[in-house]
């Protein structure tokens, strides 16, 4: 079950009409899309990777599961899959942009998707932390077991997941 208290929770504003808005690029965006394409590949194929590792990410901090876990593969499967708001056309270049992180603050926080042709940054916004953690389980998690379930500190590198892939450590 995701902790929600009704308390954080605004007034309800239909997120979905705001458009995703352009963030400042990051060093590590470039790398982000070779390994997208690595992860659904090999899911393609069959092959599954450990659904835990951890996907790489320094500014999100949504915890999944019982265990309050840095986004683990699996929930982005499951996200992924159920497309919008998690998999958007890039307004750049409409090519496809696909969420890479998840967070925010007690008042303001959402997604942010990484295009995979031309890299763009983008955030959806969605509104607090919960709202964003209620979004998400709503969409995509709710049944499994990687419901969202509020705020965890971790990030991670996501060499394990690279590793696993067969992707070489990206330094970017
Ligand atoms: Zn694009």
């Amino acid at each position: 079950m995701a902790i929600t208290p009704s308390c954080t929770l605004r007034p309800s504003k239909d997120w979905t009409h705001v458009p995703l808005v352009a963030r400042e690029p990051r060093p590590e965006d470039a790398a982000l899309v070779p390994l997208i394409r690595a992860l659904r590949l090999a899911w393609e194929r069959g092959d599954m990777p450990d659904a835990w590792l951890p996907f790489p990410q320094t500014h999100a901090n949504i915890g999944y599961g019982p265990e309050a876990r840095p986004l683990p593969i699996g929930a982005l499967r499951l996200m992924w899959a159920a497309r919008y708001p998690f998999v958007q056309a890039c307004p750049a270049c409409e090519h496809s942009a696909w969420m890479v992180s998840a967070g925010g603050h007690p008042t303001m926080g959402g997604l942010d998707l990484v295009c995979l042709a031309c890299t763009t940054r983008w955030h959806q916004p969605i509104g607090g932390l919960y709202r964003v953690v209620e979004a998400i389980n709503l969409r995509a998690l709710d049944g499994s077991a990687f419901e969202a379930v509020g705020p965890q500190p971790l990030g991670s590198d996501g060499l394990a997941l690279r590793k696993s892939l067969g992707l070489p450590h990206a330094s970017g």
